[in-house]
């Protein structure tokens, strides 16, 4: 069975246009390299109730894993850990362990008010150290769901995250995932697509073309082949033989493979 997986990031940042949301890809490639199904991915601003909202439909799909990105830092306008616990019902409250690990990270400087909003968290949230910077990660449990929220600064929200699927996920797919690619030139999309059809009931894989050139014209593809099981070396045999094929049918149709 697949262990699903959603992503939520928040910052008005993201909506407006003014930052790229690698956070989302980042995540999302690193939990589906772990075997995860990232099933949907969600952007909000930085509002409690919408955090809120997006949180209940998370749980209400029930999924193994939600990762949150954003909005855990000493402003006014990081407002995650409040909406976090709004949507679990649960309050905020001041997480000693998250103080002390925020008490460590300013030494001799004192921790005002702005710098202790960071330890407080939902009530049961257990802190998730963060390498890279002071605000920690939040980790909690409910019912059949892990969460995780990391801060959002990319190198902050990396080092949460590492550090939570190396010490703290309790559940981890029991599945591999792997995939590979190649790149074929002079044979339009639409020509491949019903090979590509076939291969991918043939040998149950996810099979994508990407079009990097033009298809009436200059048509250059990725075609990429990907999938999981439980068994590592029987998954990288079946990847294997089924580029194989497709490289003969792009060959055979006079594409070049590269
Ligand atoms: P901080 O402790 O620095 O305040 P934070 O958890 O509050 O961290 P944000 O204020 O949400 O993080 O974002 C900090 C910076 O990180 C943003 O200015 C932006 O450049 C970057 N950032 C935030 N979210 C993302 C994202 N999803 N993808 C890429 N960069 C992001």
């Amino acid at each position: 069975m697949s262990m699903n997986a959603e992503v939520l990031t928040v910052g008005n940042e993201l909506l407006n246009g003014h930052t790229t949301n690698t956070n989302a890809t980042h995540i999302a490639r690193r939990l589906t390299s772990m075997g995860f199904v990232v099933r949907r991915i969600t952007a909000v601003m930085d509002e409690v109730e919408e955090i809120a909202s997006v949180v209940k439909e998370v749980l209400a799909r029930s999924p193994a894993l939600l990762v949150v990105s954003g909005g855990l830092g000493p402003t006014y306008d990081d407002r995650t850990a409040e909406g976090i616990a709004l949507g679990l019902g649960r309050g905020l409250v001041e997480n000693s362990d998250a103080l002390d690990q925020i008490r460590s990270k300013y030494g001799e400087i004192e921790v005002t008010p702005a710098r202790r909003k960071m330890a407080f968290m939902p009530e049961g949230a257990v802190p998730v150290p963060n390498d890279a910077g002071v605000a920690p990660g939040i980790y909690l449990r409910i019912g059949h769901t892990e969460i995780l929220a990391t801060p959002g600064v990319p190198r902050e929200m990396e080092s949460v995250l590492e550090n939570f699927l190396n010490r703290y996920l309790v559940k981890r797919p029991s599945v591999v995932y792997a995939e590979r690619s190649f790149k074929a030139r002079g044979i339009m999309e639409s020509v491949l697509a019903p090979h590509v059809i076939s291969r991918v009931k043939k040998y149950n894989l996810y099979i994508k073309t990407h079009p990097k050139g033009r298809e009436v014209g200059d048509p250059y593809l990725e075609v990429q082949i990907a999938g999981s099981s439980p068994d590592r070396e029987e998954l990288l045999n079946r990847l294997e033989s089924c580029e194989k094929e497709l490289r003969e049918i792009v060959a055979k149709m006079g594409g070049i493979v590269e």
